[in-house]
């Protein structure tokens, strides 16, 4: 894949690290590329940061055709960017696509377009200790037609933003509440695609949660509200004991890069870990006679993010006394440390 490059004539000054937030500032530069039916996918560039114009007709906006991917560039210690397990990014776009009737673009070329933008915009990696350069690959439905089949037009682009420490003041274990009425994916739905719509569908159980006093919800299966599937928008770890469970890829949960890694390292540790069902009833069980050791959901965004307490049937289940648990620290720091450059031992960073 050919791709253009036209950079900005009035290029920005990236911000300080102290007024860095999450996704509100963008970069110089931005890939796109078109998809038409018969020619493919035509066009790719890296062209100034700007507004789309888009039909109001645009498929996306009428039936959500749109997904997406998030990943992070780092600049190590060394003052080199590295982008952390993009190929595996790159893949799960690719391999996410066809569920939406989406045309996927391949992981390389898709993986040379992030290497692409992330370089013409260097400069807005930043170098303070836990901040990162996000980096948001998109894929939309153009073709204006109200008509209800898939898009015969698509745009993929990348799109970059700095962004601060997620943990600025130390990591503080988060409250949970355990939902019972609404539900994220079933069987045979989206749930295992980075879909727009499943984010849609989720943000109401998280604002009824908050209003609470929660962070965030833990999900159970839509079919018998039993089984716990993941943590808000994160993977879901539980250590029973020196158990470590996380439930298993069956369709209705994201396949997470993160959850990959910890599973990589706990393999590597030789901690004793599953991939099973794992049901509300085992872990409030668990909790009963105190074998509940930690609990933490896992994503790009925080890496890990440990659970202090879980809210079910209104019982307060109190975790680890509410600090981090030793397991999802040494996880925390491991894999950060890599992040940050320091020993790959496992391949997962790729020099921009
Ligand atoms: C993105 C996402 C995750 C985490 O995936 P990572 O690849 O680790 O960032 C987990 N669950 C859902 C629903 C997600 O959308």
């Amino acid at each position: 894949m050919e791709i253009e490059i036209r950079r900005t004539e009035t290029p920005r000054t990236p911000p300080a690290p102290g007024e860095l937030g999450f996704g509100r500032v963008f970069s110089d530069h931005m890939f796109v590329a078109d998809w038409t039916d018969g020619r493919g996918w035509h066009d790719a560039r890296v062209v100034p940061y700007a507004p789309f114009e888009l039909d109001p007709a645009a498929a996306v906006f009428h039936y959500g055709q749109a997904m997406f991917e998030g990943l992070k560039a780092f600049r190590g210690q060394d003052g080199q960017v590295r982008l952390f397990r993009v190929d595996r990014h790159a893949r799960r776009m690719h391999d996410g696509a066809s569920r939406l009737c989406m045309p996927p673009m391949e992981a390389e070329d898709l993986v040379a377009a992030i290497r692409a933008v992330v370089k013409a915009d260097a400069a807005w990696v930043p170098g303070a200790p836990g901040t990162a350069l996000y980096i948001r690959p998109t894929l939309i439905a153009t073709e204006p037609f109200l008509g209800v089949r898939p898009s015969r037009r698509y745009a993929l682009f990348v799109i970059l933003s700095p962004v601060g420490a997620y943990y600025p003041e130390g990591i503080n274990p988060v409250k949970i509440w355990v939902e019972q009425r609404y539900v994220r994916a079933a069987r045979g739905g989206l749930g295992a695609v980075k879909a727009g719509a499943n984010y849609a569908s989720s943000l109401r159980a998280a604002l009824d949660a908050q209003k609470l006093g929660y962070a965030q919800v833990l999900w159970l299966d839509a079919s018998e509200h039993r089984w716990c599937e993941e943590m808000g928008v994160m993977n879901l770890f539980v250590r029973i004991g020196d158990r470590v469970i996380t439930p298993p890829l069956e369709g209705t949960i994201l396949d997470g890069v993160t959850r990959a890694s910890v599973l990589d390292l706990l393999a590597e540790w030789g901690v004793p870990h599953s991939e099973r069902r794992l049901s509300i009833d085992e872990v409030v069980d668990a909790h009963r006679d105190g074998s509940l050791a930690e609990v933490w959901g896992c994503g790009t965004a925080a890496v890990i993010s440990p659970v202090g307490e879980l809210c079910w049937q209104g019982e307060k289940l109190k975790i680890a006394d509410g600090a981090m648990g030793p397991l999802a620290r040494r996880l925390y720091d491991t894999i950060t440390g890599v992040q940050y450059g320091g020993a790959d031992t496992r391949g997962w960073m790729t020099a921009v």
